[in-house]
């Protein structure tokens, strides 16, 4: 009894992350890729606070889990920490603080462009 309450309860938490998270991405900053502004972003990566596209998410799933922490959106299961972390940062915030010293002459990578290829992170 005890543990179907408690999956009860996880589950009942679960949708409770799922709505705070596809009301993040109802924001008008995340209806955008952080790094590359593809349209509609459905990965995440936490512990830095942004929505990517597929392949951005696979960008930073390969700099390592020390550096960020991909998950999906609607496929992985979100922890309390890892909800209230993107809640508290997205890709506003996030834009302001990493791309606050950016020269004048950056331009955003698009979406079919491999911007890390040369530095031979992307295969
Ligand atoms: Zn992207």
């Amino acid at each position: 009894m005890s543990t179907r309450i408690q999956r009860d309860k996880e589950k009942k938490q679960q949708e409770e992350f799922q709505a705070i998270l596809r009301r993040l991405l109802l924001e008008e900053d995340n209806k955008y890729c952080a790094d590359c502004d593809a349209k509609g972003p459905r990965w995440a990566s936490w512990n830095i606070g942004v929505f990517l596209c597929i392949r951005c998410a696979g960008i930073h799933r390969n700099l390592g889990v020390h550096i960020s922490k991909v998950k999906s959106v609607n496929l992985d299961t979100w922890t309390e920490k890892q909800t209230l972390s993107i809640e508290s940062l997205g890709n506003r915030s996030c834009r302001r603080v990493y791309e606050a010293d950016l020269p004048s002459s950056f331009r955003r990578p698009q979406t079919d462009s491999y911007p890390f290829a040369e530095l031979g992170t992307v295969s």
